[in-house]
């Protein structure tokens, strides 16, 4: 009995040896281990021993117990750790290969424009300012001398919060507070671009919120040919330098003489196109001496001082820059559209 359990030691020891994968030493272990294997078998025999051998013979199967035990833990473990130091010699990460590509984002075209804008202003000497988007009735209409019941009033019908506050109509109001702050003590020259909003209908070329950048120059000795000098330099910094401007008549309550500013048409060159209607030109912004009236309600003796202003809506200089088609582009955020306009 004693030599059936070393024999069968031997055995199981040397299958042990021979396995290869986990799953043979499971069976190993089942064949020799198990209840149906054949040192229990062996262990069954033991009643026909002597009571003095039957000790020495369990001590000894369970040895070989053990000893199967312990080679099989042992190669299992050697197994795992080979297994473990392919998978790392396998996986090794190449260095040298190209990462996926990061999706970087940039300016809104609109962001863009503005900038662009401000930073032509600022190199002439232009300071920029802000102000509230909730304004009052005074500063968006009255101080621009829109008094109550003005008709020109209905042009900018807008967003009332009660009867004396509104979403501005546009950011003259900022040109309103700077010059009352002031109240004539000096030259003011600045820009101020914002949201404006109006109770338009929305569609390609309207919508009820746009952007707006509105300048203004008051000092002594201010003339209309400053005006034109400074659109001119804006309209050949944005459309490029062979573009020309024309200034024709018009009317806003604020400014006396007013002009629209029409720049030749980029296309046809002022031949005459679809783009500019045929008529070789094309209307950019409104602009103006500011009127006497509004420089004495902020302060100012309009015998001493005088002004221009202008005004421009930044998505319409951005569509006629760019062949936009619609200025709903502009606030859908749809990525395909934004992106096209992202600078390296
Ligand atoms: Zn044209």
């Amino acid at each position: 009995m004693k030599e059936q359990l070393q024999a069968l030691e031997q055995e199981a020891l040397s299958k042990v040896e021979e396995a290869s994968t986990i799953k043979e030493l499971q069976v190993v272990r089942v064949a020799y281990l198990g209840k149906k294997g054949p040192i229990t078998e062996v262990l069954r025999g033991m009643g026909k021993l002597s009571p003095e051998e039957r000790p020495i013979i369990g001590e000894l199967a369970n040895t070989v117990r053990a000893n199967i035990a312990n080679a099989m833990e042992e190669k299992k473990d050697a197994m795992e750790r080979a297994e473990l130091e392919k998978q790392l010699a396998e996986e090794q990460i190449d260095v040298t290969l190209p990462g996926r590509p990061v999706a970087v984002g940039g300016p809104h075209l609109l962001t863009s424009i503005v900038e662009e804008i401000e930073d032509l202003f600022i190199g002439l000497g232009f300071e920029v300012r802000e102000g509230p988007e909730v304004e009052t009735d005074y500063y968006n209409f009255e101080a621009l001398n829109l008094p109550k019941g003005h008709p020109a009033r209905d042009m900018q019908d807008s967003f009332y919060i009660t009867e004396d506050l509104l979403m501005r109509t546009h950011t003259s109001p900022v040109q309103a507070r700077t010059m009352n702050a002031i109240q004539g003590a000096r030259p003011v020259k600045m820009i101020c671009p914002g949201k404006v909003y109006r109770r338009d209908t929305d569609d390609a070329t309207h919508s009820h919120q746009f952007t707006q950048i509105e300048g203004l120059y008051v000092d002594k000795n201010v003339r209309m040919s400053d005006l034109k000098g400074v659109l001119d330099r804006f309209a050949k910094h944005m459309f490029g330098e062979d573009r020309e401007i024309r200034l024709r008549p018009s009317f806003f309550p604020f400014t006396e003489p007013s002009v629209e500013m029409d720049i030749s048409c980029k296309v046809c060159n002022g031949e005459g196109c679809s783009v500019c209607k045929k008529t070789g030109w094309i209307e950019i912004l409104g602009a103006g001496m500011v009127h006497p009236r509004v420089l004495e309600m902020a302060g100012y003796d309009p015998n001493e001082y005088s002004g221009f202003a202008f005004g421009m809506g930044p998505e319409r200089i951005a569509m006629l820059k760019y062949g936009v088609d619609d200025i709903r582009h502009f606030y859908t955020n749809d990525v395909r559209f934004l992106k096209q306009y992202h600078q390296a």
